[in-house]
Protein backbone atom coordinates (compact mmCIF):
# COMPACT_ATOMS: atom_id res chain seq x y z
CA UNK A 1 0.00 0.00 0.00
CA UNK A 2 2.88 2.17 0.85
CA UNK A 3 4.34 1.91 -2.82
CA UNK A 4 1.04 2.54 -4.84
CA UNK A 5 -0.62 5.50 -3.30
CA UNK A 6 -2.09 6.57 -6.86
CA UNK A 7 -3.48 3.43 -7.37
CA UNK A 8 -5.20 4.04 -3.75
CA UNK A 9 -6.07 7.49 -4.57
CA UNK A 10 -8.03 6.05 -7.99
CA UNK A 11 -9.65 3.30 -5.95
CA UNK A 12 -11.01 5.98 -3.69
CA UNK A 13 -12.28 7.71 -6.86
CA UNK A 14 -13.91 4.84 -8.24
CA UNK A 15 -15.45 4.24 -5.06
CA UNK A 16 -18.32 6.29 -5.27
CA UNK A 17 -19.33 5.73 -9.00
CA UNK A 18 -17.97 2.15 -9.83
CA UNK A 19 -19.69 -0.91 -9.03
CA UNK A 20 -17.29 -2.57 -6.47
CA UNK A 21 -15.04 0.32 -7.47
CA UNK A 22 -13.74 -1.09 -10.80
CA UNK A 23 -15.05 -0.80 -14.30
CA UNK A 24 -15.26 -4.46 -14.74
CA UNK A 25 -16.27 -6.70 -11.55
CA UNK A 26 -13.21 -9.19 -12.05
CA UNK A 27 -11.14 -6.19 -11.31
CA UNK A 28 -11.87 -6.50 -7.83
CA UNK A 29 -10.58 -9.98 -7.25
CA UNK A 30 -6.47 -9.03 -7.71
CA UNK A 31 -5.28 -10.11 -4.11
CA UNK A 32 -4.43 -6.78 -1.81
CA UNK A 33 -6.84 -4.22 -1.04
CA UNK A 34 -6.91 -2.34 -4.28
CA UNK A 35 -5.95 -3.29 -7.61
CA UNK A 36 -2.66 -1.70 -9.41
CA UNK A 37 -3.46 0.80 -12.04
CA UNK A 38 -1.66 0.24 -15.23
CA UNK A 39 -0.28 3.11 -17.19
CA UNK A 40 1.23 1.81 -19.84
CA UNK A 41 2.01 -1.93 -21.50
CA UNK A 42 4.71 -2.94 -23.97
CA UNK A 43 5.52 -6.73 -24.86
CA UNK A 44 5.88 -8.53 -21.66
CA UNK A 45 5.62 -5.41 -19.70
CA UNK A 46 3.42 -3.39 -17.71
CA UNK A 47 3.91 -0.16 -16.06
CA UNK A 48 1.32 1.00 -13.41
CA UNK A 49 0.82 4.72 -12.53
CA UNK A 50 3.03 4.47 -9.38
CA UNK A 51 6.29 3.57 -11.43
CA UNK A 52 6.65 0.66 -11.14
CA UNK A 53 7.66 -2.07 -13.86
CA UNK A 54 6.55 -5.44 -13.82
CA UNK A 55 7.05 -8.53 -15.93
CA UNK A 56 3.90 -9.57 -17.21
CA UNK A 57 3.00 -13.48 -16.73
CA UNK A 58 -0.57 -12.21 -16.62
CA UNK A 59 -1.29 -11.34 -20.14
CA UNK A 60 -4.49 -9.77 -19.55
CA UNK A 61 -5.49 -13.50 -18.99
CA UNK A 62 -4.67 -14.54 -22.16
CA UNK A 63 -6.04 -11.63 -24.14
CA UNK A 64 -2.35 -9.89 -24.51
CA UNK A 65 -0.55 -13.69 -24.81
CA UNK A 66 1.05 -11.96 -28.33
CA UNK A 67 2.40 -9.59 -25.90
CA UNK A 68 1.20 -5.76 -25.11
CA UNK A 69 0.62 -3.80 -28.12
CA UNK A 70 2.37 -6.01 -30.78
CA UNK A 71 3.41 -3.67 -33.61
CA UNK A 72 2.00 -5.57 -36.59
CA UNK A 73 -1.46 -5.35 -34.77
CA UNK A 74 -1.01 -1.71 -34.03
CA UNK A 75 -0.46 -1.02 -37.62
CA UNK A 76 -3.23 -2.90 -38.74
CA UNK A 77 -5.47 -0.90 -36.32
CA UNK A 78 -3.93 2.66 -36.98
CA UNK A 79 -4.68 2.31 -40.68
CA UNK A 80 -8.26 1.34 -40.37
CA UNK A 81 -9.26 3.81 -37.59
CA UNK A 82 -9.64 6.32 -39.50
CA UNK A 83 -11.39 4.78 -42.05
CA UNK A 84 -14.01 3.13 -40.19
CA UNK A 85 -14.53 1.35 -37.05
CA UNK A 86 -17.90 -0.29 -37.66
CA UNK A 87 -20.08 -0.75 -40.62
CA UNK A 88 -22.47 -3.61 -40.27
CA UNK A 89 -20.40 -4.18 -44.09
CA UNK A 90 -17.85 -7.10 -44.82
CA UNK A 91 -14.09 -5.64 -45.46
CA UNK A 92 -11.80 -7.24 -47.74
CA UNK A 93 -10.22 -8.54 -44.99
CA UNK A 94 -13.01 -10.87 -43.25
CA UNK A 95 -12.18 -14.00 -46.17
CA UNK A 96 -8.45 -13.74 -45.33
CA UNK A 97 -9.44 -14.46 -41.59
CA UNK A 98 -12.18 -17.07 -42.26
CA UNK A 99 -9.06 -18.62 -44.87
CA UNK A 100 -6.44 -18.46 -41.76
CA UNK A 101 -8.93 -19.72 -39.68
CA UNK A 102 -9.76 -22.73 -41.67
CA UNK A 103 -5.77 -23.36 -42.23
CA UNK A 104 -5.23 -23.49 -38.45
CA UNK A 105 -8.05 -25.38 -37.27
CA UNK A 106 -9.10 -27.33 -40.08
CA UNK A 107 -13.11 -26.50 -39.74
CA UNK A 108 -14.45 -25.04 -43.02
CA UNK A 109 -17.37 -22.19 -41.91
CA UNK A 110 -16.68 -19.28 -39.80
CA UNK A 111 -18.06 -16.00 -38.03
CA UNK A 112 -16.93 -13.96 -35.57
CA UNK A 113 -18.41 -12.60 -32.55
CA UNK A 114 -17.47 -9.75 -29.91
CA UNK A 115 -16.44 -12.17 -27.13
CA UNK A 116 -15.03 -15.69 -26.41
CA UNK A 117 -18.45 -16.12 -24.54
CA UNK A 118 -20.17 -14.85 -27.23
CA UNK A 119 -18.68 -17.58 -29.63
CA UNK A 120 -20.00 -20.12 -26.85
CA UNK A 121 -23.10 -19.18 -26.70
CA UNK A 122 -23.49 -18.82 -30.76
CA UNK A 123 -21.59 -22.14 -31.10
CA UNK A 124 -24.52 -23.86 -28.26
CA UNK A 125 -27.39 -22.49 -30.63
CA UNK A 126 -25.72 -23.58 -34.08
CA UNK A 127 -25.60 -27.07 -32.16
CA UNK A 128 -28.97 -26.86 -30.82
CA UNK A 129 -30.46 -26.02 -34.36
CA UNK A 130 -28.33 -28.89 -35.98
CA UNK A 131 -29.03 -31.33 -33.73
CA UNK A 132 -32.82 -31.09 -32.89
CA UNK A 133 -32.16 -31.46 -29.17
CA UNK A 134 -31.47 -28.86 -26.17
CA UNK A 135 -29.15 -30.18 -23.36
CA UNK A 136 -25.70 -29.24 -22.82
CA UNK A 137 -23.02 -31.34 -21.10
CA UNK A 138 -19.98 -29.82 -19.75
CA UNK A 139 -17.12 -30.78 -17.51
CA UNK A 140 -17.52 -29.92 -13.75
CA UNK A 141 -15.11 -27.07 -12.73
CA UNK A 142 -15.32 -25.54 -16.40
CA UNK A 143 -15.54 -21.67 -17.59
CA UNK A 144 -16.43 -21.16 -21.24
CA UNK A 145 -17.55 -16.80 -20.41
CA UNK A 146 -20.58 -16.05 -19.00
CA UNK A 147 -22.78 -18.67 -20.82
CA UNK A 148 -25.76 -19.33 -18.59
CA UNK A 149 -25.94 -23.09 -19.64
CA UNK A 150 -22.06 -23.74 -17.88
CA UNK A 151 -21.95 -21.33 -15.01
CA UNK A 152 -22.08 -24.94 -13.31
CA UNK A 153 -20.49 -27.37 -10.84
CA UNK A 154 -21.66 -30.98 -10.51
CA UNK A 155 -23.78 -31.25 -6.67
CA UNK A 156 -23.72 -34.97 -4.81
CA UNK A 157 -26.60 -35.79 -6.73
CA UNK A 158 -24.52 -35.54 -9.76
CA UNK A 159 -26.93 -32.65 -10.81
CA UNK A 160 -26.06 -29.60 -12.75
CA UNK A 161 -26.25 -26.61 -9.47
CA UNK A 162 -25.18 -23.13 -9.59
CA UNK A 163 -21.46 -22.59 -9.09
CA UNK A 164 -21.62 -21.27 -5.41
CA UNK A 165 -22.02 -17.45 -4.95
CA UNK A 166 -23.28 -17.42 -9.06
CA UNK A 167 -25.01 -14.07 -9.58
CA UNK A 168 -28.85 -14.40 -10.63
CA UNK A 169 -29.25 -17.43 -12.71
CA UNK A 170 -32.26 -17.36 -15.24
CA UNK A 171 -33.41 -21.04 -14.40
CA UNK A 172 -32.56 -24.25 -12.68
CA UNK A 173 -28.95 -25.07 -14.54
CA UNK A 174 -30.25 -28.54 -14.18
CA UNK A 175 -32.74 -27.91 -17.01
CA UNK A 176 -30.24 -26.91 -19.56
CA UNK A 177 -27.29 -28.76 -18.43
CA UNK A 178 -25.78 -32.29 -17.70
CA UNK A 179 -22.34 -31.45 -15.62
CA UNK A 180 -19.71 -34.54 -15.96
CA UNK A 181 -16.35 -34.99 -14.43
CA UNK A 182 -13.11 -34.66 -16.75
CA UNK A 183 -11.35 -37.74 -17.61
CA UNK A 184 -14.39 -40.00 -16.64
CA UNK A 185 -15.68 -41.84 -19.82
CA UNK A 186 -17.98 -43.87 -17.98
CA UNK A 187 -20.18 -40.74 -16.66
CA UNK A 188 -20.11 -38.89 -19.92
CA UNK A 189 -21.19 -42.07 -21.48
CA UNK A 190 -24.31 -41.95 -19.07
CA UNK A 191 -24.83 -38.30 -19.51
CA UNK A 192 -24.91 -38.74 -22.96
CA UNK A 193 -27.07 -42.26 -22.71
CA UNK A 194 -30.52 -40.49 -23.15
CA UNK A 195 -29.66 -39.34 -26.90
CA UNK A 196 -31.01 -35.63 -25.68
CA UNK A 197 -27.75 -33.94 -25.44
CA UNK A 198 -27.14 -31.28 -28.63
CA UNK A 199 -23.37 -31.06 -27.70
CA UNK A 200 -20.32 -31.17 -25.33
CA UNK A 201 -18.77 -27.86 -25.10
CA UNK A 202 -15.38 -28.35 -23.64
CA UNK A 203 -12.15 -26.53 -23.05
CA UNK A 204 -9.39 -29.84 -24.37
CA UNK A 205 -7.31 -29.52 -21.65
CA UNK A 206 -9.29 -27.80 -18.47
CA UNK A 207 -7.65 -24.34 -17.44
CA UNK A 208 -10.18 -22.57 -14.98
CA UNK A 209 -9.53 -24.78 -12.22
CA UNK A 210 -5.86 -24.63 -12.64
CA UNK A 211 -4.48 -26.87 -16.05
CA UNK A 212 -6.04 -30.27 -15.60
CA UNK A 213 -4.34 -32.21 -19.08
CA UNK A 214 -6.49 -35.32 -20.42
CA UNK A 215 -5.89 -38.67 -19.77
CA UNK A 216 -4.46 -41.15 -22.42
CA UNK A 217 -7.37 -41.73 -24.43
CA UNK A 218 -9.93 -39.20 -22.95
CA UNK A 219 -10.12 -37.24 -26.31
CA UNK A 220 -10.49 -40.76 -28.12
CA UNK A 221 -13.48 -42.13 -25.68
CA UNK A 222 -15.03 -38.20 -25.78
CA UNK A 223 -15.11 -38.61 -29.80
CA UNK A 224 -16.28 -41.94 -29.90
CA UNK A 225 -19.20 -41.53 -27.19
CA UNK A 226 -20.36 -38.16 -28.76
CA UNK A 227 -20.48 -39.44 -32.59
CA UNK A 228 -22.21 -42.58 -31.41
CA UNK A 229 -25.14 -40.57 -29.33
CA UNK A 230 -24.98 -38.02 -32.33
CA UNK A 231 -23.90 -35.00 -29.63
CA UNK A 232 -21.82 -32.73 -31.42
CA UNK A 233 -18.28 -31.71 -30.03
CA UNK A 234 -17.48 -28.10 -29.54
CA UNK A 235 -14.35 -27.49 -28.45
CA UNK A 236 -13.29 -24.36 -26.87
CA UNK A 237 -9.52 -23.28 -27.68
CA UNK A 238 -10.07 -19.78 -25.95
CA UNK A 239 -7.03 -20.68 -23.45
CA UNK A 240 -5.66 -23.33 -25.23
CA UNK A 241 -4.58 -22.13 -28.44
CA UNK A 242 -1.31 -21.63 -25.99
CA UNK A 243 -0.52 -25.53 -27.28
CA UNK A 244 0.36 -24.09 -30.53
CA UNK A 245 -0.55 -21.97 -33.66
CA UNK A 246 -3.63 -24.40 -34.34
CA UNK A 247 -4.36 -24.61 -30.75
CA UNK A 248 -4.67 -28.24 -28.79
CA UNK A 249 -7.01 -29.08 -31.73
CA UNK A 250 -4.08 -29.54 -34.22
CA UNK A 251 -1.45 -30.37 -31.59
CA UNK A 252 -3.24 -33.86 -31.18
CA UNK A 253 -5.39 -34.31 -34.21
CA UNK A 254 -9.11 -33.74 -32.38
CA UNK A 255 -11.58 -33.27 -34.61
CA UNK A 256 -14.57 -31.11 -33.19
CA UNK A 257 -18.03 -30.28 -34.81
CA UNK A 258 -17.71 -26.71 -33.64
CA UNK A 259 -14.43 -24.89 -32.45
CA UNK A 260 -14.52 -21.25 -30.33
CA UNK A 261 -11.94 -19.19 -29.87
CA UNK A 262 -11.42 -15.19 -28.08
CA UNK A 263 -8.98 -13.15 -26.45
CA UNK A 264 -5.64 -13.24 -28.29
CA UNK A 265 -6.62 -13.31 -31.66
CA UNK A 266 -6.70 -9.82 -31.87
CA UNK A 267 -3.72 -8.88 -29.95
CA UNK A 268 -6.34 -7.84 -26.96
CA UNK A 269 -8.15 -5.86 -29.41
CA UNK A 270 -12.58 -7.48 -28.18
CA UNK A 271 -13.34 -10.21 -31.24
CA UNK A 272 -13.97 -13.90 -31.29
CA UNK A 273 -14.57 -16.32 -33.84
CA UNK A 274 -16.15 -19.84 -34.20
CA UNK A 275 -16.12 -22.18 -36.61
CA UNK A 276 -18.00 -25.29 -37.86
CA UNK A 277 -17.38 -28.59 -39.92
CA UNK A 278 -19.71 -28.67 -43.29
CA UNK A 279 -22.47 -31.08 -41.85
CA UNK A 280 -23.29 -28.28 -38.83
CA UNK A 281 -23.24 -25.56 -41.77
CA UNK A 282 -25.59 -27.47 -44.05
CA UNK A 283 -27.91 -28.02 -41.23
CA UNK A 284 -28.04 -24.23 -40.05
CA UNK A 285 -26.45 -21.80 -43.12
CA UNK A 286 -30.20 -21.26 -44.04
CA UNK A 287 -31.66 -20.33 -40.94
CA UNK A 288 -28.40 -18.34 -39.44
CA UNK A 289 -28.19 -16.66 -42.87
CA UNK A 290 -30.59 -17.13 -45.66
CA UNK A 291 -34.27 -14.64 -45.79
CA UNK A 292 -36.59 -16.89 -43.94
CA UNK A 293 -34.21 -17.28 -40.60
CA UNK A 294 -34.23 -15.13 -38.06
CA UNK A 295 -30.90 -13.66 -37.79
CA UNK A 296 -31.18 -12.04 -34.34
CA UNK A 297 -30.55 -15.82 -32.51
CA UNK A 298 -26.18 -15.74 -33.01
CA UNK A 299 -23.95 -12.53 -34.07
CA UNK A 300 -24.19 -9.02 -32.83
CA UNK A 301 -24.23 -5.19 -34.25
CA UNK A 302 -20.53 -4.71 -33.47
CA UNK A 303 -18.85 -8.33 -34.27
CA UNK A 304 -16.91 -8.93 -37.32
CA UNK A 305 -16.29 -5.26 -37.93
CA UNK A 306 -13.41 -3.98 -40.32
CA UNK A 307 -11.37 -3.26 -37.17
CA UNK A 308 -11.68 -6.47 -35.63
CA UNK A 309 -10.73 -8.13 -38.76
CA UNK A 310 -7.85 -5.96 -39.92
CA UNK A 311 -6.65 -6.79 -36.28
CA UNK A 312 -6.86 -10.82 -36.74
CA UNK A 313 -5.50 -11.05 -39.79
CA UNK A 314 -2.44 -9.03 -39.18
CA UNK A 315 -1.85 -10.78 -35.35
CA UNK A 316 -2.37 -14.17 -36.67
CA UNK A 317 -0.23 -13.17 -40.02
CA UNK A 318 2.49 -11.76 -37.76
CA UNK A 319 2.69 -12.29 -34.38
CA UNK A 320 1.20 -15.47 -33.46
CA UNK A 321 3.33 -17.21 -35.94
CA UNK A 322 4.95 -20.56 -35.69
CA UNK A 323 8.20 -19.42 -34.67
CA UNK A 324 6.33 -17.11 -32.45
CA UNK A 325 5.00 -20.32 -30.49
CA UNK A 326 8.47 -22.50 -30.56
CA UNK A 327 9.56 -19.57 -28.69
CA UNK A 328 6.99 -19.10 -26.02
CA UNK A 329 6.64 -23.40 -25.38
CA UNK A 330 10.10 -23.23 -24.74
CA UNK A 331 9.95 -20.28 -22.05
CA UNK A 332 6.99 -22.27 -20.85
CA UNK A 333 9.04 -25.27 -20.31
CA UNK A 334 11.90 -23.02 -18.77
CA UNK A 335 9.02 -21.39 -16.32
CA UNK A 336 8.17 -24.96 -15.15
CA UNK A 337 11.41 -26.29 -15.01
CA UNK A 338 12.30 -23.39 -12.40
CA UNK A 339 9.54 -24.13 -10.21
CA UNK A 340 10.00 -27.79 -10.15
CA UNK A 341 13.88 -27.07 -8.99
CA UNK A 342 12.70 -25.16 -5.87
CA UNK A 343 9.85 -27.89 -5.46
CA UNK A 344 12.48 -30.82 -5.58
CA UNK A 345 15.24 -29.11 -3.72
CA UNK A 346 12.51 -28.64 -0.74
CA UNK A 347 10.23 -31.50 -0.84
CA UNK A 348 7.38 -29.30 -1.06
CA UNK A 349 3.92 -31.08 -1.31
CA UNK A 350 2.98 -28.89 -4.50
CA UNK A 351 3.08 -29.66 -8.00
CA UNK A 352 3.86 -27.71 -11.33
CA UNK A 353 1.49 -28.02 -14.85
CA UNK A 354 2.19 -26.72 -18.02
CA UNK A 355 0.42 -26.44 -21.33
CA UNK A 356 2.87 -25.46 -23.83
CA UNK A 357 3.14 -21.53 -22.71
CA UNK A 358 1.00 -21.77 -20.00
CA UNK A 359 2.46 -23.37 -16.51
CA UNK A 360 1.47 -22.88 -12.73
CA UNK A 361 1.68 -24.45 -9.53
CA UNK A 362 -0.76 -26.41 -7.48
CA UNK A 363 -0.47 -26.65 -3.91
CA UNK A 364 -0.95 -30.69 -4.56
CA UNK A 365 1.54 -33.32 -4.40
CA UNK A 366 -0.32 -34.30 -7.23
CA UNK A 367 -1.66 -32.99 -10.13
CA UNK A 368 -5.66 -33.22 -9.99
CA UNK A 369 -7.68 -35.85 -12.24
CA UNK A 370 -10.50 -33.21 -12.39
CA UNK A 371 -12.30 -30.14 -11.87
CA UNK A 372 -13.48 -31.21 -7.92
CA UNK A 373 -10.42 -32.57 -7.43
CA UNK A 374 -8.57 -29.28 -8.37
CA UNK A 375 -11.33 -26.59 -6.28
CA UNK A 376 -10.45 -29.15 -3.21
CA UNK A 377 -6.50 -28.00 -3.06
CA UNK A 378 -7.20 -24.51 -3.40
CA UNK A 379 -6.13 -22.11 -0.59
CA UNK A 380 -7.23 -18.78 -1.17
CA UNK A 381 -4.77 -17.29 1.56
CA UNK A 382 -1.97 -19.05 0.28
CA UNK A 383 -2.65 -17.93 -3.31
CA UNK A 384 -2.83 -14.50 -2.05
CA UNK A 385 0.32 -14.23 -0.33
CA UNK A 386 2.62 -16.01 -3.01
CA UNK A 387 0.68 -13.63 -5.51
CA UNK A 388 1.42 -10.38 -3.46
CA UNK A 389 4.82 -11.58 -2.92
CA UNK A 390 5.81 -11.37 -6.50
CA UNK A 391 3.94 -8.53 -7.16
CA UNK A 392 5.88 -6.68 -4.87
CA UNK A 393 8.88 -7.83 -6.76
CA UNK A 394 8.09 -6.74 -9.80
CA UNK A 395 5.97 -9.72 -11.33
CA UNK A 396 2.63 -9.96 -12.35
CA UNK A 397 0.80 -13.06 -12.35
CA UNK A 398 -3.02 -13.95 -13.44
CA UNK A 399 -5.22 -12.72 -9.89
CA UNK A 400 -6.41 -16.47 -10.30
CA UNK A 401 -4.32 -19.14 -9.17
CA UNK A 402 -1.08 -17.71 -10.26
CA UNK A 403 -1.14 -18.86 -13.81
CA UNK A 404 1.46 -17.64 -15.86
CA UNK A 405 1.64 -16.80 -19.43
CA UNK A 406 4.64 -16.81 -21.87
CA UNK A 407 4.64 -14.11 -25.12
CA UNK A 408 6.78 -13.77 -27.71
CA UNK A 409 8.92 -10.67 -25.97
CA UNK A 410 9.00 -12.84 -22.73
CA UNK A 411 12.69 -13.17 -22.11
CA UNK A 412 14.60 -15.67 -20.42
CA UNK A 413 16.24 -13.52 -17.57
CA UNK A 414 12.00 -12.41 -16.93
CA UNK A 415 11.75 -16.51 -16.31
CA UNK A 416 14.89 -16.34 -13.81
CA UNK A 417 13.54 -13.67 -12.11
CA UNK A 418 10.18 -15.70 -11.10
CA UNK A 419 11.81 -18.54 -10.51
CA UNK A 420 14.16 -16.54 -7.59
CA UNK A 421 11.03 -14.65 -6.54
CA UNK A 422 9.53 -18.04 -6.32
CA UNK A 423 12.52 -19.65 -4.42
CA UNK A 424 12.27 -16.47 -1.63
CA UNK A 425 8.55 -16.86 -0.84
CA UNK A 426 8.97 -20.34 -0.04
CA UNK A 427 11.36 -19.49 2.00
CA UNK A 428 10.36 -17.22 3.52
CA UNK A 429 7.32 -19.12 3.97
CA UNK A 430 8.55 -22.38 5.10
CA UNK A 431 11.86 -20.84 7.04
N1 LIG B 1 -13.59 -19.67 -22.85
C1 LIG B 1 -12.60 -19.89 -21.99
C2 LIG B 1 -11.92 -21.23 -22.00
C3 LIG B 1 -12.19 -18.90 -21.11
O1 LIG B 1 -11.20 -19.13 -20.24
C4 LIG B 1 -12.86 -17.65 -21.13
C5 LIG B 1 -12.48 -16.51 -20.21
N2 LIG B 1 -11.61 -16.77 -19.20
C6 LIG B 1 -13.89 -17.47 -22.06
C7 LIG B 1 -14.23 -18.49 -22.90
C8 LIG B 1 -14.64 -16.18 -22.13
O2 LIG B 1 -13.84 -15.16 -22.62
P1 LIG B 1 -14.39 -13.67 -22.59
O3 LIG B 1 -14.49 -13.32 -21.12
O4 LIG B 1 -13.33 -12.88 -23.28
O5 LIG B 1 -15.71 -13.66 -23.27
Amino acid sequence: MAAHPRAAEVARQARGVLLGGVPMNWMARWPGPFPIVAAETSGARVTDIDGHTYVDFCLGDTGAMTGHAPAPTVAALTAQLPRGCTTMLPSPDAPVVGAELRRRFGLGHWQLASSATDANRFALRLARQATGRRLVVVFDWCYHGTVDETLVTRGPDGRARPRDGHLGEPVDPALTTRVVPFNDPDALAAALAPGDVACVLAEPVMTNIGIIHPEPGFHDALRDLTRRSGTLLVIDETHTICAGPGGYTRAHGLEPDLLTIGKPIAGGFPTAAYGCVDAVAEATEKLATGDEGDVSGIGGTLAGNPLACAAIRATLAEVLTDEAFTRMIDLGARWEAGVQQVIDERSLPWSVTRLGARAEYWFLPRRPRHGAEAAAGVDHALDAFMHLYALNRGILLTPFHNMALMCPATTEADIDRHTEVFAAAVDELTG
